[in-house]
């Protein structure tokens, strides 16, 4: 296992993610929005920065970019999809594409929902998901661009991976997320304990995040929905909550 995430807290409720290859000592930073935090965390790990990946185009995973890329001379990852509205790439991705971190190798999903090209990527080398604001603990991005047919799809590709998956998300929204899911299924006993979880976590000023695949596929909702329609609907009720 040789990958490696943590988190950075930037803005109010984002995170964005520090990835280290254990073998080469390669660092990427994953949807770097606020270049003072993620500067700060890449020095503290001894100031190189080979890879700057992006999952969507939105200002708050996408905004600091150009000043860490200026910074270190990182290569810039993003969807080929979204080239005209993303910071300028150096690498351009396309689904199935492969991204590497020194030795540790990702693969890239078209994860379509929350933004028409919105990306995600997966190491299995460490066994990582970064879904950028697709998927939530608890919960899913809204569908400010894609369809309910396309979340289904996202979240369908996303559940086919192993349950000791780290699921890396783009924000902080676990505790409220928590309070929808129990409304929408409130006999789920482990949805139940883990919202217990979350409370405490948030108490103590703590992250909920990386969250487990497998506590997802039994606790999110979204991800247990069986079929476009019953997301279509969780997704509505959950926009008017
Ligand atoms: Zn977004």
């Amino acid at each position: 296992m040789s990958l490696t995430a943590r988190l950075i807290p930037i803005l109010s409720d984002n995170y964005a993610w520090l990835l280290r290859d254990s073998v080469s000592g390669a660092i990427a930073v994953v949807d770097p929005a606020d270049p003072e935090p993620i500067i700060a965390a890449i020095m503290a790990e001894g100031g190189r920065l080979d890879t700057i990946l992006l999952t969507h185009h939105h200002a708050d995973h996408v905004a600091g970019t150009d000043a860490v890329r200026a910074r270190f001379g990182a290569k810039v990852v993003g969807a080929a999809a979204d080239a005209h509205r993303l910071p300028r790439l150096d690498i351009a991705v396309r689904d199935g594409d492969r991204v590497h971190v020194g030795d540790a190798v990702g693969t890239v999903s078209e994860t379509p929902g929350h933004t028409i090209g919105h990306i995600s990527y997966y190491f299995a080398d460490g066994g990582v998901l970064l879904p950028g604001d697709t998927l939530f603990s608890l919960g899913c991005g809204r569908l400010l661009e894609g369809t309910a047919s396309d979340m289904f799809a996202s979240l369908q590709g996303f559940a086919a991976l192993p349950d000791d998956t780290l699921v890396c998300c783009g924000h902080e929204y676990t505790q409220s997320n928590a309070k929808f899911a129990l409304h929408a299924d409130p006999d789920n006993a482990a949805l139940r304990a883990r919202a217990d979880q979350v409370a405490a976590l948030r108490a103590a000023g703590q992250p909920t995040l990386p969250s487990r695949l497998g506590d997802e596929k039994r606790e999110n909702p979204f991800m247990r929905a069986p079929n476009i329609a019953a997301l279509a609907d969780l997704r509505g009720r959950k926009d008017r909550f």
